[in-house]
């Protein structure tokens, strides 16, 4: 039978809108050590915006030069409007809202595909010229046979000089050809700081994970108190999976708070020695494999399921 204290520890938790999937998760959930936190979505807002659309010009001394930018935009934008990645909303949103205003529509994209945290691609019929098109990161595009992808490239240069700066940059390549940048930008969700300070208080150690690049993601981390050298970057879904493994395998016991479909496995992986928490405004991949769903979307009911775990299992030994 479950101690009656275990179901108020439960209920109580319910009230401030932390779902846990059953009163035995609390005593995992006491004794996580390690917090590792995906940053898009669950540390920052996850609405992405478009900030810029670089197209050096006559990158490849095909003539392209104005216009190159509306190009690249709307391209990519075709491209985008079939992910949900929010890359793909704020680009997407962009390039519709470009297309508006200039009277048109975006052209349609078909044979789409999704390459999980390294980009997209899809063949957009532009004004009747077949073009296959593909958005992502440079390095997934390099392997792809992009031309334009080496590190002296315009379009390369102006992805790394963007991304330094602290913004996602994506590269947008057709024709087999790298032709412009997308920078985007997102914002620190405003409790994320109180959030992970509280957790440093529970004597927990907070980790930032994430497939974005690494001067993103310790600007991320800076802004909200967590240690440059706990912010894990660049890091492909499917790998996501590993970094808890090995941080378990070296003792500790890990909490992962995630949104995304990319958490999926890392929160099931969690789940089996720590706890998985996943943001209730996310997919419900995340929420599947979570032990807890954090309804409000709030970080700060991370450690505030700490708490009340522990103060439940206090009160029952
Ligand atoms: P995160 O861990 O921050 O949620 P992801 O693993 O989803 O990041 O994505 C990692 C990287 O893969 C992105 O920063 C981007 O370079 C690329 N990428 C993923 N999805 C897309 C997309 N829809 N369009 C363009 N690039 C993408
Ligand atoms: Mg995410």
């Amino acid at each position: 039978a479950t101690p009656t204290a275990l179901l108020v520890g439960t209920g109580r938790a319910a009230q401030l809108g932390i779902v846990i999937k059953g009163p035995e998760i609390l005593e995992s959930t006491r004794r996580v050590d390690t917090m590792v936190l995906d940053k898009t979505g669950t540390v920052t807002e996850g609405r992405m915006r478009l900030a810029d659309v670089l197209a050096p010009a006559a990158a490849d001394g095909s003539g392209w030069t104005d216009g190159t930018r509306a190009d690249v935009l709307r391209l990519a934008g075709a491209v985008e409007a079939g992910s949900e990645h929010p890359i793909a909303r704020a680009v997407a949103d962009a390039a519709q809202e470009a297309a508006r205003a200039g009277g048109t529509t975006l052209p349609r994209a078909r044979d789409f595909f999704n390459h999980a945290g390294r980009g997209v691609s899809a063949t957009v019929d532009d004004g009747g010229t077949a073009r296959d098109v593909l958005v992502g990161r440079p390095s997934w595009l390099a392997g792809q046979d992009v031309a334009g992808t080496g590190p002296d490239d315009d379009v390369t240069r102006a992805h790394a000089h963007a991304e330094t700066d602290g913004a996602t940059a994506v590269v947008v390549a057709w024709e087999g050809r790298a032709r412009g940048v997308l920078v985007l930008r997102d914002e620190v969700k405003a409790t994320s700081a109180q959030a992970v300070a509280q957790i440093k208080e529970l004597g927990i150690t907070p980790y930032l994970l994430t497939g974005d690049n690494r001067a993103a993601a310790e600007r991320v981390a800076d802004e909200v108190g967590i240690a440059p050298e706990h912010v894990i970057a660049e890091v492909l879904p499917e790998d996501k999976l590993d970094v808890v493994r090995s941080l378990q395998d070296r003792g500790r016991v890990v909490g992962v708070v995630g949104d995304g479909v990319n958490d999926a496995a890392a929160l099931a992986q969690a789940g089996r020695q720590g706890l998985g928490l996943a943001m209730g405004t996310g997919t419900d991949a995340a929420i599947e494999a979570s032990d807890i769903t954090l309804v409000r979307g709030d970080l700060r009911s991370a450690p505030t399921a700490i708490r009340i775990s522990r103060k439940t299992l206090r009160i029952i030994k």
